[in-house]
């Protein structure tokens, strides 16, 4: 770049362009990286078109300061914060057994200890004398040890002890805990925290928080105490302190990253303090502003990623218009068996509007299992055919990518003369004055036909492929790929979405999903994609009875089952969730199945379905359950997704307080897909207040969006949308019920990136490092 300043931008510096040159050298240093995510400022670097030959010498100039600048190496920052992601053996107290048990909870680096987040608190912060302790109450002492034993209380070796302060005698009691006698050593100065009973006019305290009271500070009594969510191994009191000692060691090397001015305007807590308080605060108050820095950081950056990759889409490179011929739109529409529904006009109006428009299009379709999404999609395909270029439809399986495949069948069919079918592709005559060839790419197509149909999407004879993940590998060239569809969005990542996208030259692109996302998550979650709702069903929907079942109705339930089978109608039934382990989940299923098949239906066809099965084995359950070979299929919650099976009208879910609103929704939605009337049954026995809550919402809510909006009160954003599947960076403080916080992180996002969107502003450094450090770790993480 020097040789080429020097000579004063005569382009004669390399050979074949400075552009490309640069370039190159790009995509080189990352190999096999998306940059735009793991190192924006390097895309910066590249000059879009005219070419740089084009270009005049001023130009040219502007160019290549910028690429020098850029060149320059950064200055190294402030605090050394690389201690940060040392191994978390090096905190004091953490031997090898401890961080063995810390990496399950993926905790490897110091960093992540740090940012090990308590679940609750316990607030020990009432102090009391023993003569004022009250009954009932959390509360403190400090007192002296008089005596402590073991003893037997029941069949538990526990400890008794007497404890006093100068106003009187208190006894507490540990159950099964017969070691903590030997450490209440007489006379030594001790805390106790916890709730007080009474017991022989003697005030007792069980099982209380306690520690010996020196010099050092409390960790577990007399404060708000962390509670941590815990793995098999792991006790409270090793968790506290070694928490306590990172924060001790390591919490001065964590860099504030945020810009002054944002915390000002945003009125945030700086990081080091939110970072101690969210483990120790002092009261309920200031935990609660340290949640809430915390999780505008998640959001803020979350939403610089999200702008950013809208900006490397919609932005950088020019994408193709389409020409819509209103009157192909109609014919086709008015061909349809059925009339659309307002909404579905508004969207696909939408749709038009973004395709016809050079800048590509990278928007989310969303509406409730049912809404009619697939027939939107097939007008935004059709307008892609008719404009010469290939389309794709992308599912997360191949049983829903078969379904697409015959859906558009039945579509075009509708408006088109004759249509033939060979093997894995339909030809349809006399479309639009031409004649369109849908092709279906799975895995498990025959290799011959696999590598035809790679062959004939190459020379763009296909101008519609309807897949799965099949469609991203790399054998798959597009001549001319205009419009990426992909279907049920929470089931790729992000990465999937621009690899498919990767495979043309810019195409518009749209993700349709039946998960109802509220606006403002939306926004914040997808900000790099423009939303359409359909927010109406169909006329005509049938309601499907939804109830609340008791075990004791579960024979009824079970003869409901039965006589829907006599009539040839099939059932689902959903086995209870187990978070903790896919493995235990299906082993639950299978008993399930065994005991449903020889005791209680042994004179029907189940089928059984769960994640531990091979892909190929799914797949030939769903389609021997959708093709009627069987009557009721046991399955544990992944037959979620958009599956069509006209003849079910049954599901039963066991213990369905377990599963969030938008779950239960989805597994409704698997039903009432026919003409027929149809149940949903929620099996639940004893469940809590929250589950009670989730069961009554779901009972009379039938609208995905009101249920969604419930849900999110209920839980919080991250669990709501499992972003860890999403291919966005965890969310562990943010909660949805933090509208204006959204919207603030929203708003800060967009003035930093308006005016430093490669971060390279010297102000924004420390932002730039956490900016790549969090999506680089979501990138690993899918
Ligand atoms: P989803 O949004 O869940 O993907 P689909 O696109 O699969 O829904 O549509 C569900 C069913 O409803 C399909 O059989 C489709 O043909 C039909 N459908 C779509 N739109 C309408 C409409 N406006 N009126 C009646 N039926 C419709
Ligand atoms: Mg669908």
């Amino acid at each position: 770049m020097n040789l080429e300043a020097k000579s004063g931008y005569a382009n004669r510096a390399v050979i074949g362009g400075l552009d490309k040159y640069v370039a190159r050298w790009v995509s080189q240093c990352l190999p096999g990286h998306d940059f735009s995510i793991s190192c924006p400022q390097l895309k910066t670097l590249l000059l879009s078109p005219p070419a740089y030959a084009e270009r005049s010498i001023d130009e040219r100039q502007k160019w290549v300061v910028l690429v020098l600048q850029g060149l320059k190496k950064p200055k190294p920052g402030p605090v050394a914060s690389g201690s940060l992601d040392k191994p978390v053996a090096d905190v004091k107290g953490v031997g090898q057994t401890i961080a063995i048990r810390l990496s399950r909870l993926g905790i490897v680096s110091i960093r992540d200890l740090l940012y090990f987040f308590p679940r609750r608190f316990m607030d020990f912060s009432l102090r009391r004398t023993v003569s004022a302790l009250e009954t009932g109450k959390e509360q403190t002492v400090f007192v002296d040890v008089w005596e402590a034993r073991q003893v037997m209380l029941g069949r538990m070796k526990s400890t008794e002890a007497v404890l006093g302060d100068e106003t009187g005698n208190v006894r507490a009691v540990w159950f099964n805990q017969p070691w903590v006698a030997k450490q209440l050593k007489v006379n030594a100065k001790v805390a106790l925290s916890g709730r007080v009973g009474e017991f022989n006019y003697m005030k007792v305290f069980e099982n209380p928080e306690w520690e010996v009271v020196d010099d050092k500070e409390l960790l577990h009594t007399g404060r708000m105490v962390p509670v941590y969510p815990l793995t098999g191994g792991l006790f409270p009191r090793q968790v506290r302190a070694v928490v306590r000692n990172a924060l001790d060691g390591y919490l001065g090397s964590l860099p504030e990253f945020l810009p002054s001015p944002v915390r000002q305007r945003c009125g945030l807590m700086d990081l080091q303090d939110a970072v101690m308080q969210a483990h120790y605060p002092l009261d309920y108050a200031s935990q609660n502003k340290a949640r809430r820095r915390l999780a505008f950081d998640e959001l803020f950056l979350l939403q610089l990623g999200v702008l950013s990759k809208k900006r490397d889409w919609q932005e950088e490179q020019p994408g193709r218009g389409f020409q819509i011929e209103q009157k192909d739109i109609s014919g086709f529409i008015e061909a349809l068996p059925f009339k659309l529904t307002s909404a579905q006009v508004r969207v696909i109006d939408e749709i038009c509007r973004d395709l016809g428009r050079d800048v590509p299009m990278s928007r989310l379709l969303q509406g409730d299992v049912g809404s009619g999404k697939t027939v939107v999609a097939t007008v935004a395909l059709l307008a892609a055919v008719t404009n010469g270029c290939q389309g794709a439809l992308m599912a997360p399986t191949e049983i829903l990518a078969e379904q697409h495949f015959s859906t558009l069948y039945r579509l075009l069919s509708a408006i088109s003369a004759v249509s033939s079918r060979e093997s894995n592709i339909y030809t349809f005559k006399g479309i639009m004055r031409r004649d369109i060839k849908v092709a279906l790419l799975t895995g498990s197509l025959a290799a011959g036909d696999k590598s035809r149909t790679h062959g004939l999407i190459r020379r763009g004879a296909v101008d519609i492929v309807v897949g799965t993940h099949a469609l991203v590998q790399r054998e798959v060239k597009f001549a001319g790929l205009g419009l990426a569809v992909i279907d049920e969005q929470h089931r790729f990542g992000v990465l999937q979405r621009s690899a498919l996208k990767q495979k043309g030259y810019n195409p518009h692109l749209l993700v349709m999903t039946a998960t109802p996302i509220p606006r403002t998550l939306a926004l914040t979650l997808f900000g790099d994609l423009d939303i359409s709702t359909i927010d109406e069903m169909p006329a005509g929907r049938q309601v499907i009875k939804t109830r609340w079942l008791k075990p004791e109705d579960r024979r009824r339930a079970y003869n409901l089952i039965r006589k829907q089978a006599g009539e040839g109608y099939q059932s689902f039934i959903i086995c209870p969730l187990i978070e903790e382990s896919e493995s235990l989940e299906a082993k639950a299923a299978v008993a399930e199945y065994k005991r449903l098949s020889g005791e209680v239906f042994p004179d029907l066809r189940l089928g059984l379905l769960h994640g531990r099965m091979k892909n190929a084995d799914k797949e030939a359950v769903m389609h021997a359950f959708r093709d009627g070979a069987l009557d009721i299929l046991v399955s544990t919650s992944v037959v979620e997704v958009g599956i069509d099976v006209p003849k079910a009208t049954v599901m039963l879910v066991e213990a369905a307080d377990q599963f969030g609103l938008s779950q239960l929704h989805q597994f409704r939605g698997r039903v009432g897909r026919g003409e027929s009337q149809s149940y949903c049954m929620l099996m639940s026995e004893n469940p809590s207040e929250y589950g009670q809550e989730r069961l009554r919402a779901i009972e009379e809510l039938t609208d995905g969006f009101a249920l969604a909006e419930k849900d999110l009160e209920l839980r919080g954003p991250g669990e709501f949308f499992g972003t860890r599947q999403s291919g966005l960076p965890d969310l562990k403080m943010a909660r949805l019920s933090d509208t204006h916080l959204l919207e603030m992180a929203r708003r800060e996002a967009g003035i930093l990136f308006e005016k430093d969107p490669g971060f390279i502003a010297a102000e924004n450094e420390l932002l730039a490092r956490e900016y790549h450090r969090i999506w680089r770790k979501s990138i690993e993480n899918n």
